[in-house]
């Protein structure tokens, strides 16, 4: 993920654990990526894969601050270095300054949007706000209208905290509407420390031993698990095949015993890395802290970097502090512990390093169990998985049905079974 305006923003979302990394880099205050860092960086990220696509993500901060030129020149520089293999450009945007021009140019250049857009507007004005506290729903579904008259692809974004975790049909109900064939959920889970460290951060990192406490943004576990529970539910039901909702697509990964494609559910950690705007690279967005800074791609080549004893530890401490709970876990395919940035509570019976949301993680991975299993079967068999929706309204007609000696519901007074039953 690449952030070439830093944690720079124009809106000051009450949730967001990027803007106060601006306190990583005290002296800045040009937060633009040099042009000499830009073009280095995208020639090194181009010749360190054995790829036929190479995937760019640009995030931030916000990108739209930096103008449609300059990612022209970013488009240019990948063109310039590309040397036959196929570039892909995926854009993270607020959609706060989005307009005709940006619209001409994402659609043209074929970016993927991914549009931050939190429910519908009482929803998504309690936490995404601007700079002065003003709410920001209007200016981004403006942004969202943009997309959609240049025909540009877009996918949602969606935090989930504590209090749209209390609305999930509604946030559901809602993306659909806007047109969102993809969704993607992202828990926020915080915790705020009494005071900030000596590199000025005061959301800190899981390994932090400073004294803290959750934030109140933050989903509550089993909450985050009723969320995805009631989606599903209508999902399941209804939208399979038509809707993409990425995290129940990469269940389905593990349910058919794949790799998950989202990292947070793979074993290991380790391919998630962020650049900032001055070259510098850490482990992981998640993991934007001094000490998981790998080094700057100005002095040491981007590969050398990604291949360092460093990082390779960071990818594989994912899978070895797990603790025995986790290890024993019925779910443990699916979950493999989840994102250790959020591995801060301790198991019930006292090991460290349990992920806050477990609670929320194993009601909604039990829960979509059978349904996974008829889905992983249909593939398997080589017919599509939304034949689900059809063996779910069987089921339940199944269910509706009396029992063979329970009095026949047409009201003849006879059992069932001499009745309207009789045929079944
Ligand atoms: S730390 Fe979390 S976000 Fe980063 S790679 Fe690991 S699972 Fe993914
Ligand atoms: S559901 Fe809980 S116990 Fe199971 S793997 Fe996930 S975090 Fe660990």
């Amino acid at each position: 993920m690449t952030k070439p305006i830093g944690p720079l923003c124009n809106l000051d979302c009450k949730y967001c654990f990027y803007l106060e990394k601006e306190n990583l880099y005290p002296q800045t205050s040009d937060w633009r990526m040099p042009d000499d860092v830009l073009e280095s960086y995208i020639r090194q990220y181009i010749e360190a894969q054995n790829a036929e696509v190479i995937s760019f993500a640009w995030q931030g901060g916000e990108p739209t601050l930096l103008g449609v030129d300059y990612f022209r020149k970013v488009v240019e520089l990948e063109k310039r270095y590309a040397n036959g293999k196929r570039i892909k450009n995926a854009f993270q945007t607020n959609g706060i300054l989005l307009d005709d021009r940006w619209g001409e140019f994402l659609a043209e250049n074929r970016f993927l949007v991914g549009l931050s857009i939190d429910g519908p507007e009482e929803l998504h004005d309690r936490y995404r706000v601007d700079k002065g506290g003003q709410p920001t729903f209007a200016r981004v579904m403006r942004g969202l209208g943009y997309l959609k008259k240049h025909g540009v692809e877009f996918n949602t974004l969606t935090v989930v905290e504590r209090h749209n975790s209390q609305h999930p049909l509604e946030v559901y109900r809602f993306l659909k509407e806007v047109g969102s064939g993809f969704l993607q959920f992202i828990p926020i889970v915080e915790r705020v420390a009494t005071r900030s460290g000596a590199d000025g951060l005061i959301l800190i990192s899981p390994a932090s031993t400073q004294p803290a406490k959750v934030s109140t943004w933050s989903v509550e576990p089993r909450q985050y698990g009723k969320f995805l529970c009631a989606i599903f539910d209508e999902w399941i039901r209804h939208d399979v095949g038509r809707v993409y909702v990425q995290l129940f697509d990469v269940a389905l990964e593990t349910w058919l015993g794949l790799k998950a494609s989202l990292c947070v559910f793979r074993e290991t950690c380790g391919s998630a890395m962020a650049m900032e705007h001055n070259g510098d690279l850490y482990s992981c967005d998640h993991f934007v802290y001094r000490e998981n800074k790998l080094g700057n791609i100005m002095e040491k080549p981007l590969e050398s970097l990604v291949r360092s004893a460093q990082q390779v530890k960071f990818g594989l401490n994912k899978r070895d502090t797990l603790p025995r709970y986790c290890r024993e876990c019925d779910v443990r395919f699916a979950c493999h512990g989840e994102c250790p940035k959020h591995r801060f509570i301790r198991t019930p019976d006292g090991e460290e390093g349990l992920n806050y949301l477990c609670a929320g993680y194993k009601l909604f991975f039990h829960h979509i169990d059978p349904y996974m299993r008829f889905m992983a079967g249909e593939l398997l068999e080589h017919r599509p998985p939304a034949n689900v929706m059809a063996w779910i309204r069987e089921q339940e007609k199944a269910q509706q049905l009396p029992g063979r000696n329970d009095p026949c519901p047409c009201g003849s007074g006879l059992k069932y079974k001499k009745c309207c039953g009789h045929s079944v």
